[in-house]
């Protein structure tokens, strides 16, 4: 169980090119299909939510925006402004929106002998470190579990 607790944090993350602000997305960013946001959802643990309010380039309202961090990447979803009641129920007449905020990590595994070089934990034959040849990023994992 987590206990949400609001903090003035900022995702410091060689993986984002610009954090944005209240009124302006996380760089880079793209949209994506409510499939790559449930699987992206479920890959990873939670790091911090975000609420935002991104404006569109004229500068007006967008809508609210939810950006959940994970380790490596965020998502986001963007629900409709537009909505009516029928029979008592909501019913929305424009779209959820969903997105993706961070790099396109394109890993590659970095051997022992090279992680011993760039001084980066390499704990031996079941380890597995890997580095992204986009952002830098280092993810790493026991095979032997
Ligand atoms: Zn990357």
């Amino acid at each position: 169980m987590n206990k949400l607790v609001h903090c003035e944090d900022k995702i410091k993350a060689n993986w984002l090119s610009d954090f944005g602000n209240f009124n302006r997305l996380p760089q880079p960013w793209r949209e994506i299909d409510v499939n790559e946001y449930i699987h992206k959802s479920f890959s990873y643990c939670v790091q911090y939510e975000d609420f935002r309010q991104p404006l569109d380039a004229k500068g007006g309202f967008t809508g609210g925006l939810y950006i959940y961090w994970y380790p490596t990447y965020g998502i986001g979803v963007r629900p409709p402004n537009k909505w009516k009641l029928k029979d008592g129920k909501i019913v929305y007449t424009e779209p959820f929106k969903y997105y993706y905020f961070g790099c396109e990590h394109k890993y590659k595994e970095l051997s022992q002998e090279n992680c011993r070089k760039a001084g980066i934990y390499h704990a031996g034959r079941c380890y597995h470190v890997y580095q992204c040849s986009q952002c830098g990023n280092i993810e790493s994992q026991d095979s032997s579990d």
